[in-house]
Parts: structure tokens; C-alpha cells; sequence
């Protein structure tokens, strides 16, 4: 069962296959809705619209993993993890970074996304990659 189809969050997934960063807002009072429910936690109004953000965040924090875990086969060591917060929205996604070794990332500074994916097991996820903003 693949819960990427029909969770509430499912628009966020169906958009980066399709190569676009969809974000649910609440219908009513507008506040960003993340991670996406049924219901504003805010104003508690039903209903919501999706907008596509542009992919230009801040690092807010990250991590390097250096020895292999189940299912990561395919993913290349070692890998960065990161939680960025997206420029315009405030919104805090996880995702990866390419790797800047040797230098380690900053906090604060300015990433650029691109839609690519991670192979965990046989499970292709569509997955935000960022790298330093030139
Ligand atoms: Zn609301």
C-alpha cells in the first residue's frame, strides 16, 4: 500500500512527480497548512488549495550519515539530510542536500532545490535535492 496516494498529503506527492512544489494553504484565513491535515489548525475551516512554491529555501538544519542502514543500497555514502525552510512561506521540509564535503553546510545559508528521487528498497521516492544557492 502506497500512503503517498491517498493521504492528505498526497497533492505534495503527485506534484513533485509531475516536477512542481505544490503546498496546501487553508481556504479560509489562508495560514500555510504543514504537515497537510484535513483541517486548519488555526481557524479549524475544512478546505484547502494548493500552491506551487518555488524551490529556494534556508538551511535550518542537516546531517551527514556515514554508515548504511537497511534499504539506503542505492543511495551514495555518505549523504546529507537536511530540513530547509522554504523563502516565502516559512514552511520546513525535509530532504537532501548534495554533499558539500569537505566543508560542512551552514545554517542559514542559501539553497536551490531541484525534483529528483531516493530509492529506499524498491520504493522510488520523489524527493527536494538542494544544493548551495550560486
Ligand atoms: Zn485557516
Amino acid at each position: 500500500m502506497n500512503h503517498r496516494l491517498d493521504g492528505a498529503d498526497a497533492p505534495y506527492w503527485q506534484g513533485l512527480e509531475q516536477g512542481h512544489l505544490l503546498l496546501p494553504r487553508c481556504a479560509h484565513c489562508a495560514r500555510w497548512l504543514w504537515p497537510a491535515g484535513h483541517r486548519c489548525a488555526s481557524c479549524g475551516g475544512i478546505g484547502m488549495v494548493w500552491e506551487e512554491r518555488p524551490l529556494r529555501a534556508t538551511l535550518y538544519s542537516w546531517t551527514r550519515t556515514w554508515h548504511r542502514f537497511g534499504f539506503t543500497e542505492n543511495l551514495d555514502l555518505p549523504y546529507v539530510s537536511i530540513v530547509v525552510e522554504l523563502d516565502d512561506c516559512s514552511v520546513r521540509l525535509m530532504g537532501r542536500m548534495d554533499d558539500p564535503t569537505p566543508d560542512n553546510p551552514r545554517i542559514g545559508e542559501a539553497l536551490v532545490g531541484r525534483i529528483g528521487e531516493t530509492v529506499v528498497g524498491e520504493d522510488r521516492i520523489p524527493t527536494v535535492i538542494w544544493s548551495r544557492a550560486a
